[in-house]
């Protein structure tokens, strides 16, 4: 493919911001950097989503490995591999995910926002926690990918707000995926039983709490859960993990149905817990 090419696609894609078929909205649980390159159960799933719905003219991730200040969102063309992480497998550094970008795209989804002034950005590209799950779900990389960036300064209650703004891109081909963990406690790792699949007791408290108040659609139940209790304390220690899931949860109306899949606790402190609404 020719860049001239996709620049011409790119560019007709604000033009064809038409509404088609509803996508549904991913919430994926992402765990170790090394699910990118591992053949398990979580990766097997993660190979047969895509098929459920019609491709995506676009995908934009929200990862918990891009905090920033104020909220941004990739506009380049050509978004880098981003290999945030150390201590892993050089093959895991080797890895790219060529997919594009759009510019077009970009500029279009700041503009759905009124509750405040959205960056574009051009240092960025694709951190671990989109491409460690985009090259199951989407081996070849042909379809654009935008990364939108977590505010450090925003509430619970704003990234909601803000996440339900962008709710129309479901009609206009855009696939929205959260990247992140539900309960996510590296200080708490069971780091002898890594690869082991169970839960300190705290962490299936939490996490039962989390997919109780999901499954209901208790919105106000969720943006108070770091402060619920004692367990839920432990399993969001810090809320970045956490935040992505607020975004794909913003995504929902009335109509949507909610499931879940990869609902597997690892290393007692981590759970892959994935949500699809729609
Ligand atoms: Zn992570």
């Amino acid at each position: 493919m020719s860049t001239m090419m996709n620049l011409n696609e790119l560019y007709a894609f604000s033009k064809d911001m038409s509404n088609s078929e509803r996508l549904p909205s991913i919430f994926f649980g992402h765990g170790s950097p090394m699910n990118a390159i591992q053949d398990n159960v979580f990766t097997q799933t993660f190979k047969t989503i895509g098929q459920k719905f019609d491709k995506p003219k676009a995908i934009m991730c929200i990862s918990a490995h891009w905090e920033t200040k104020g909220t941004k969102i990739t506009a380049m063309l050509e978004p880098r591999t981003i290999h945030d992480f150390y201590g892993f497998p050089r093959v895991l550094h080797e890895i790219q995910y060529p997919a594009h970008g759009s510019p077009a795209l970009a500029k279009d989804t700041a503009s759905l926002i009124s509750m405040k002034e959205i960056i574009l950005d051009h240092e960025w590209g694709l951190d671990h926690g989109t491409w460690s799950v985009l090259r199951h779900v989407y081996p070849n990389a042909d379809i654009p990918v935008l990364q939108l960036s977590i505010d450090v300064n925003m509430s619970f209650a704003e990234h909601y707000a803000l996440a339900q703004e962008l709710q129309q891109l479901r009609t206009k081909g855009v696939l929205v995926i959260g990247s992140g963990n539900m309960v996510h406690n590296l200080g708490m790792v069971d780091w002898a039983r890594l690869d082991e699949q169970f839960a300190f007791d705290w962490a299936l408290e939490a996490s039962d709490l989390m997919k109780e108040f999901i499954m209901k659609g208790n919105t106000k139940g969720l943006l108070d859960l770091p402060k619920s209790n004692t367990a839920c304390t432990l399993a969001i220690p810090t809320p970045e993990h956490f935040i992505p899931l607020l975004y794909v949860m913003g995504m929902k109306d009335q109509q949507d149905t909610i499931s879940l899949f990869n609902d597997i606790a690892v290393a007692g402190s981590l759970t892959m817990t994935s949500v699809m609404i729609g």
